[in-house]
């Protein structure tokens, strides 16, 4: 794992060097591969489709005068917002989009979860083993089992040998990592010649995700995240055209944010006594398991109206969230309105930020989707669609067959020219 973070390094420290050193390989000594490629062989790169995810990129961001790339890239391609499925947190959703399962079916049901199968266990984000991932096959996956290659500068997921198949090329997450230097180890993929060069390939940007978190959706400091997210597009985009590499870029997000606040908190040892519960899982739901011999109590406490929040059992939840046939859902779930917390930490008096978790209904947990490439129709808007439609669209784009038995529709395939 060490050793493919520090290629991961060396991969930029390469893009910071190739233009005053002699590349390693390329069909000129002295030039860049890329700028000595005749003219012939540029016009023949085949498009790359590239997944972008802005993580935490709410569709109203793109409205804020800090995105003149990616605002230029919805303007001429395709543009909508996509509703996340529920829980609206980060590694479900990130797997629903490679995917096309919601969390319920694809297995990875929270940021944080217990599997009856591993009961000492709790999936936390860094779990590596491929049992918490192997209840579905990621897009990468079957792409390299149908021979087509594929890199990932990081989602979660390809850092684990899913069903036994790594990407061809991947990275160990690691925030230390500076998204600068993921969108030129990307370029370094793909400054390759053809028969080493990705045809698909994933990038993921995370500081929106956390300003929001910090600040708050509507804060200045976010919308400085967005800003430099945004000038990371436009910096590959001029390297994309620099290599004269097509690509068919897919944009999108995992969740919304929604503002939190200190005067919208429910305290859980006010709706039910804490010997009666372990807390896997707490924020804008919580994700509880009774302690032995008391479920009854506890469904007694949870199971009854509360202000700003509502408790399911498993399995009882509306139909809508698609969500508690999977073994590894809670035993109950309460989930807070829009903007409150629901928790049995203490809280501080400036607690805030914002935070994603909420219904995936609620317009806060909404993502951007930006689509835009030779494959890709010109000036469309599309209606707000479902995240899980990214994923047979990506299929299409990379040449895989359309998959059966997902929960993902052709949808967005309307996005393709
Ligand atoms: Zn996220």
């Amino acid at each position: 794992m060490r050793n493919i973070l520090s290629s991961a390094l060396l991969a930029g420290t390469a893009t910071l060097l190739s233009a005053c050193a002699t590349p390693l390989a390329g069909p000129a000594v002295g030039l860049p591969a890329d700028r000595a490629l005749p003219r012939a062989a540029t016009d023949a790169r085949a498009p790359v489709t590239l997944l972008i995810s802005i993580d935490g990129m709410h569709p109203d961001y793109l409205t804020r005068g800090v995105t003149p790339n990616l605002s230029r890239l919805a303007r001429e391609g395709v543009s909508a917002s996509l509703r996340p499925a529920w829980p609206t947190k980060t590694f479900p959703n990130h797997y629903s989009i490679v995917t096309g399962l919601v969390p319920d079916r694809h297995g990875i049901v929270g940021n944080r979860f217990i599997d009856p199968d591993f009961p000492e266990e709790i999936f936390t984000l860094p779990r590596l083993e491929p049992h918490w991932w192997d209840e579905a096959e990621p897009i990468w996956v079957t792409a390299e089992k149908a021979g087509i290659r594929t890199a990932t500068m990081f989602w979660p997921g390809s850092n684990s040998k899913v069903r036994g198949t790594y990407p061809s090329d991947w990275q160990q997450f690691n925030q230390e990592v500076s998204e600068r230097q993921r969108v030129d180890a990307v370029i370094d993929w793909l400054r390759r010649p053809a028969d080493t060069r990705p045809k698909f390939v994933t990038l993921y940007f995370d500081t929106v995700d956390t300003a929001g978190h910090r600040h708050g959706p509507d804060a200045a400091e976010t919308n400085a995240a967005i800003a430099n997210a945004d000038a990371l597009i436009g910096r590959l985009l001029r390297e994309l055209e620099g290599l004269g590499q097509p690509a068919n870029l897919v944009i999108t997000a995992d969740h919304g944010m929604a503002a939190t606040s200190a005067s919208r908190v429910i305290p859980l040892q006010t709706v039910a006594d804490p010997s009666l519960y372990r807390v896997i899982e707490g924020g804008p739901y919580a994700a509880l398991e009774p302690t032995p011999g008391n479920e009854a109590k506890l469904a007694a406490a949870l199971l009854r109206p509360h202000a700003n929040m509502e408790c399911w059992a498993r399995g009882q939840m509306p139909a809508r969230f698609q969500y508690g046939r999977n073994p590894r859902t809670p035993a109950f779930v309460c989930l807070a309105d829009s903007g409150w917390t629901v928790t049995d930490r203490p809280v501080d008096p400036d607690y805030g930020g914002g935070a994603h978790g909420y219904d995936n209904l609620d317009p806060a947990m909404l993502a951007a989707f930006v689509a835009h490439g030779p494959a890709f129709a010109r000036g469309r808007t599309l209606p707000t669609g479902d995240n899980v439609d990214v994923y047979p669209l990506l299929r299409r784009l990379i040449g895989l067959p359309a998959a059966t038995d997902i929960d993902g529709d052709n949808d967005l395939i309307v996005a393709l020219d």
